[in-house]
């Protein structure tokens, strides 16, 4: 066992400074990065605990959107009233995951840096190129029910695990970061990274950066018309194999306006493609305009045997979630405006 130096500050300023030295980690919910030190992936020296600091606000900017502290644990996001009300595709991929228990931990920030689920991620006997730079990739031609059909490379082949951040892809998140060096914004689709050669950074933030908030650009033209759609191997407590989140704004002429559509758990990164998006705009919704989206959303991928159920799982997927969100939003609220009971 190596000994951890443990920091709780109550200021970022001090969080920042904490963080400085190698092999350091900021903790929130502590729900994937205890997990992985308990299986000896990741060994932090030192862990600098960011539950004290003033971030777990939940707040509507000048503009029209919303603010998501990086400390706001997921459940109070998704029963939020203005996210409810504002942002239901979110609420409803926040709930889609894990279980009240776990989702009354997690953490905003924490949500957008969980690990892959990869098998071989996890298990530090065999070679992993994300775990271990340079020592191979166990999954391609082993089990690979879970991995990506777009993205991937010879390197890696994971994927992003996370519902949340399919929805906030779709949403056109921005990421707010701030370093010792001063704080800079990063589009969602820019922040999370496909694996190319380097499949060991998941994403493009730089060491020491803390993510602060999570910004909502104005979505209410979405909200009577989105859907989130999650395949898994079990009805609850299960990572998706597909994930759709839709979002559709329609105008009192029935025809769309403008379309979001993001797929989760078929890449490295949540998977958006803006052609397949525009295809629907200017279109009243419907059956082949839906497929032809699908198709677009889905060119160039390919399966690594075990996995290859995926495509016209996904296909279906996005037929299907755009159809329920042409329908309308269902309302997946079944509890009042407080934390879920454990
Ligand atoms: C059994 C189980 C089932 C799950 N099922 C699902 C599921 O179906 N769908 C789903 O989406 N998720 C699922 N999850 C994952 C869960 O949502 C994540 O573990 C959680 O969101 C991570 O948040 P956290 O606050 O606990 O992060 P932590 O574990 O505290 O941290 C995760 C990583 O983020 C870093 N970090 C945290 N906050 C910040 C910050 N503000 N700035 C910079 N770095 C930071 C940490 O250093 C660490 O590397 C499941 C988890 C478990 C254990
Ligand atoms: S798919 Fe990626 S995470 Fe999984 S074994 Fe290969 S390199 Fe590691």
């Amino acid at each position: 066992m190596n000994p951890i130096t443990f920091h709780a500050p109550q200021a970022a300023a001090d969080a920042l400074r904490q963080i400085g030295g190698a092999n350091a980690a900021f903790i929130a919910g502590g729900t994937n990065l205890v997990d992985l030190m308990k299986e000896g992936v990741m060994r932090p020296a030192t862990l600098v605990d960011i539950n004290s600091l003033p971030l777990d606000a939940i707040e509507a900017t000048a503009q029209g959107g919303l603010l998501l502290g990086a400390t706001a644990r997921n459940a109070d996001t998704a029963y939020h009233r203005l996210v409810r009300t504002r942002y239901p595709l979110l609420s409803a991929a926040i709930l889609a995951g894990a279980s009240p228990q776990i989702r009354n931990m997690a953490t905003d920030g924490g949500n957008l840096l969980q690990r892959t689920r990869c098998h071989y991620f996890y298990d530090t006997a065999v070679g992993c190129n994300k775990r271990a730079p340079g020592s191979g990739c166990s999954a391609i031609g082993g089990l690979t029910r879970q991995h990506a059909i777009l993205g991937a490379s010879e390197h890696c082949i994971a994927t992003h695990p996370s519902d949340m951040c399919v929805a906030l892809a779709a949403l056109d998140a921005v990421v707010h970061v701030r370093s010792e060096q001063g704080e800079r914004k990063i589009d969602f689709a820019d922040f999370h990274r496909l694996p190319g050669e380097n499949p060991e950074r998941d994403n493009t933030l730089q060491p020491g950066e803390l993510i602060t908030a999570i910004e909502l650009p104005p979505g209410a033209q979405y909200a009577a018309h989105s859907a989130y759609l999650k395949f898994r191997d079990r009805a609850s407590y299960a990572f998706a194999l597909v994930s759709v989140a839709a979002a559709l704004d329609i105008g009192p002429d029935g025809v769309v306006r403008a379309a979001r559509v993001a797929l989760g758990s078929v890449a490295h990164k949540p998977w958006r493609v803006p052609e397949a998006e525009v295809l629907l705009v200017g279109k009243r919704p419907g059956g082949a305009m839906f497929e032809a989206c699908a198709e677009l959303l889905l060119a160039g991928a390919r399966g690594q045997g075990q996995n290859d159920f995926k495509i016209p799982m996904a296909r279906r997927a996005v037929v299907r979630a755009l159809e329920q969100a042409a329908a309308g939003t269902i309302d997946n609220m079944h509890a009042p405006d407080t934390k879920e009971s454990l």
